[in-house]
Formats: structure tokens, sequence, C-alpha cells
């Protein structure tokens, strides 16, 4: 078992056949299951807690991280809701993360405290290639369409954004907005994980068009489940995972 899908929200649904097991790593015990995606065995970890008590600021992403890579993991998906401030990317589309701009505040970003000396981790393919090359071949096979790569802006949250903040975003070059991303990339990439992230649209940035609404959110999550499934049982049942042709294993 080397693969695991972190999931936002509702997307716990994807997997059934749940075996519940609690991790204790450095920064805390992390609750996940091991379960089953038609037939494959992967882990998957509920981001903000099995119950979401956790605010996107308050996720303990190097705990979540750090169990992951303590089980053996090597391959992680993630899915995560987003706005979207770029006019192709609309609610109830799919976008496959590429890159991101990182406005959080508060939240610890690395395990590289100092402990074990200054420790620079490089950004320059934050999302593995390889991942996302395996993603889009199974999409188009499957005719599912994704609308496109994104720049995700990560925000501190738990407030969602004003109008001036996503213009701003817009401007330097940010498609779509979310509160969890950062660390949690970062963090893989700092354990030598591959790492990919769905984004699914579920409204428009303040200002940019409809103000957001839970019902929306909830509706376009709900559309999604099935074709994500679909795509990740694809990836993972019928494509060769490897890390020899990406830069993730040795990026710290
Ligand atoms: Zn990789």
């Amino acid at each position: 078992m080397q693969t695991a899908i972190i999931g936002g929200t509702g997307v716990y649904d994807l997997v059934t056949g749940h075996e519940s097991r609690t991790v204790n790593t450095p920064y805390g015990q992390v609750e996940l299951d091991i379960s089953d995606l038609r037939g494959v065995e992967i882990i998957f970890l509920a981001r903000h807690g099995k119950n979401h008590t956790a605010p996107p600021h308050l996720v303990n992403y190097r705990a979540n991280m750090w169990a992951l890579h303590a089980l053996g993991i090597k391959y992680v998906y993630a899915t995560c809701a987003v706005g979207s401030c770029h006019a192709d990317f609309k609610p109830g589309d799919i976008v496959l993360l590429k890159d991101f701009l990182d406005f959080t505040k508060t939240r610890p970003v690395t395990f590289y405290d100092g402990h074990e000396g200054v420790i620079h981790t490089t950004m320059s393919d934050p999302y593995c290639q390889n991942l996302r090359g395996l993603f889009m071949e199974s999409a188009a096979a499957a005719g599912i369409r994704v609308a496109g790569d994104a720049t995700y802006v990560c925000t501190e949250g738990p407030r969602f954004e004003t109008a001036a903040e996503i213009k701003m975003f817009q401007k330097i070059g940010g498609d779509v907005v979310g509160m969890t991303n950062v660390p949690e990339v970062t963090l893989a990439k700092e354990l030598g994980m591959c790492y990919a992230a769905v984004g699914i649209i579920t409204n428009w940035g303040t200002g940019f068009g409809d103000e957001p609404d839970h019902g929306k959110i909830m509706a376009a999550v709900e559309k999604n489940k099935t074709v994500l499934t679909d795509l990740f049982v694809k990836v993972f049942l019928h494509k060769e995972l490897t890390q020899r042709n990406c830069t993730c294993s040795g990026a710290a």
C-alpha cells in the first residue's frame, strides 16, 4: 500500500470498507482509514478530521503528512474545494493544481525548525509532474473534462476573501483560492512524497460572481464525487506509479 487520498469537503464518501487506524506522530495523533477504493487498498485521510472539526488554520498539517509518511505512503492525491477568480474555471469544473501563491499567516509550515541545520526545499515542481501527467492521461482516456492547470492561492481563513483580495489574486496570477493546500503540498515535498491535488470549483471568488452559497458548494462537490472516484481508480489501478521520473523524493 503506497497510495493515499486526502479529502476535504464531502469526498469521504469516495471510499468504503474503512478500517480505522490511529497513528502517533511527534505532532499529535492522526486518525485515518485503510479503505477500499473499488478494489484498490488505499489510505484515506480526512484533512479536517473525521467529523470535520478542524478549521483550515488549525488543521494539524504536520501530523497528517507525518502519519502518511510513517505508514510508507509515497503517492498522495488530494482533493480540495476552491473558489475561482479565473473566468474560464466555473463552479462545477475540476482543475489540476500546478503551482501556488502562499498567503497563509500563522500555521506551522515546515518540519525543518533548525535541528537538522538550515534546509531549503525546492519548489520548482511543487505538485508532482508525474502524478499530474498520469491524472491527465486517465482523464483524457475516460473523456472527462479537466478545465485546466491552475495556480492555487492559499489564504489563512477561516473567513472568505474580500473583493479587493480576489482582485489582487487575479492580477498576480492566481486562478483558484482555497485555505488548505499550503503547507500540505510543501510538507509532502519535505518528506519526499509525490503529491498532486485536484481542485473542485465550488463558487466564484468574492466580487467575481455570485456570493458563495453553501448549497451550491455541496452540489458541486456531490457532482464531482463519481468523476473523481473514476479517475483515481484509473490512476491507482492502471498506471505504474514510480518516483524514477520525478524529483519529489530528493526535494529536501
Ligand atoms: Zn513525484
